[in-house]
């Protein structure tokens, strides 16, 4: 019973909705012949209860077993993710990323800032559960994620601080607060675009919210731009069926739409805007 009940866990997936939430779990065999890297060179999407395996690199091989995909969240420290696997896949990971001593100090650093801050970043973490549990409107969480970035001088890069900004982000969209959650996605698009692969969906999803944003502002040459580079990466990552391709094409053609009845041919700068 042991048995059977480890090999379920081990071959548990965490299945994300079509916005690459995590809505729940539930068992798969398929994927799990392909083997973990904290760098993946593929991405797993899911199609209804289907799952879609997409290389992100060029892979040379037709073996499975040279096909990787990260089994846990690749912004996460070295320790998290070595934890996280030992205790619900059973092996030690020792990839070239755990390796990677300047991505480690990258996503651990605290230079800059003062003694207390990233403890303070933790502590907020902590403390917003504590408030979703008692109910708090989404206005009340996002105030208390801003009073502590007030505070806060980590390097854009800590992970701590990336995970409390996305947050921060979805409470901003549940209050309806644009530009507020316009200006934390631009703060965590660095921080993205240097630590994920740039094929992993989630930057494409930051991508695809920050050109719908930029749309709903009215700052429309910029929203196109984002809005394209977001569709490439869905392009490799999630393939042209997906649903969330298909909803930055139609925005791409609104935004396009709404250029044209301006009189913007679609292809101004961001300089050119300012
Ligand atoms: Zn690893």
């Amino acid at each position: 019973m042991l048995e059977i009940f480890g090999k379920m866990v081990i071959n548990t997936f965490t299945i994300a909705d079509e916005m690459l939430q995590d809505v729940g779990v539930a068992v798969y065999t398929s994927p799990s012949v392909l083997d973990h890297r904290c760098w993946p060179n593929a991405v797993a999407s899911f199609d209804g209860r289907n799952v879609i395996v997409r290389a992100v690199d060029d892979i040379a091989s037709d073996s499975l077993s040279d096909v990787f995909l990260s089994y846990v969240d690749t912004l996460a420290t070295t320790e998290e993710r070595v934890q996280q696997l030992e205790q619900q896949y059973y092996f030690t990971c020792n990839c070239g990323r755990c390796q990677n001593k300047q991505v480690e100090m990258m996503m651990s650093s605290t230079e800059g800032s003062n003694p207390g801050d990233l403890k303070m970043v933790k502590d907020c973490l902590e403390y917003v559960e504590r408030m979703r549990k008692e109910k708090a409107t989404s206005k009340d969480i996002l105030v208390t994620y801003e009073q502590c970035l007030n505070k806060v001088t980590l390097p854009s890069t800590n992970v701590f601080l990336v995970r409390l900004i996305g947050k921060a982000f979805d409470a901003a969209v549940d209050a309806q607060e644009w530009e507020t959650a316009l200006m934390l996605s631009i703060k965590n698009y660095k921080p993205y675009s240097l630590l994920h692969h740039p094929f992993n969906p989630c930057v494409g999803y930051l991508l695809a919210n920050m050109g719908k944003l930029l749309l709903l502002v009215g700052r429309l040459s910029e929203a196109f731009i984002h809005l394209r580079k977001a569709l490439e990466n869905f392009t490799v990552s999630l393939g042209e069926n997906h649903f969330l391709y298909q909803q930055v094409r139609e925005m791409m053609s609104q935004c396009q739409a709404e250029m044209e009845s301006q009189g913007q041919d679609g292809f101004v700068s961001v300089e050119q805007t300012r």
